[in-house]
């Protein structure tokens, strides 16, 4: 836990929270400026800043909590889709460094912008067989 991490403290419990679902290693709970009605996001209680620095562990757990509270939402709000969003680096839009999973509930024409400009294509397989060298 990091002391200087408000996240780390909501998922701890110090600090009160609406909480949708807990268990031994995540605490999902409401975002507190929301994309819409009944935004989830999913805090895992270890800290890491990012998916760079979290366990393999708890990366690997953390989408059953996202399937488990997505199908209650979906039940629960009706909504028609749901965007399951994760923010790493300021570049990439992270505003709260410790990671989490945002569960956005979605509906036909509901204006929520989350589309980027296809940009040209590249050297495809260069690039693939660049990354996947890379692999551990
Ligand atoms: P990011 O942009 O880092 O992916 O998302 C951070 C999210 O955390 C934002 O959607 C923001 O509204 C939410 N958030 C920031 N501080 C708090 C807080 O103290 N409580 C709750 N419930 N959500 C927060
Ligand atoms: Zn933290």
């Amino acid at each position: 836990m990091d002391n200087n991490c408000i996240f780390c403290k909501i998922a701890a419990g110090e600090i009160p929270s609406s909480t949708v679902y807990e268990d031994g290693e995540f605490r999902v709970i409401m975002d507190i400026s929301p994309a819409a009605k009944g935004h989830c996001i999913i805090l895992p209680k270890e800290h890491a800043a990012n998916i760079f620095e979290l366990s393999e562990e708890t990366a690997g757990k953390i989408f059953a909590v996202a399937k488990k509270v997505a199908t209650a939402m979906k039940e629960e709000l009706g909504c028609e889709g749901i965007n399951v969003l994760q923010n790493n680096g300021e570049a990439a839009g992270q505003t709260v460094f410790h990671v989490h999973m945002h569960l956005i509930p979605r509906y036909k024409g509901d204006g929520i912008q989350m589309h980027w400009t296809p940009q040209e294509a590249y050297d495809f397989a260069a690039v693939a067989s660049a990354i996947a060298a890379k692999i551990q």
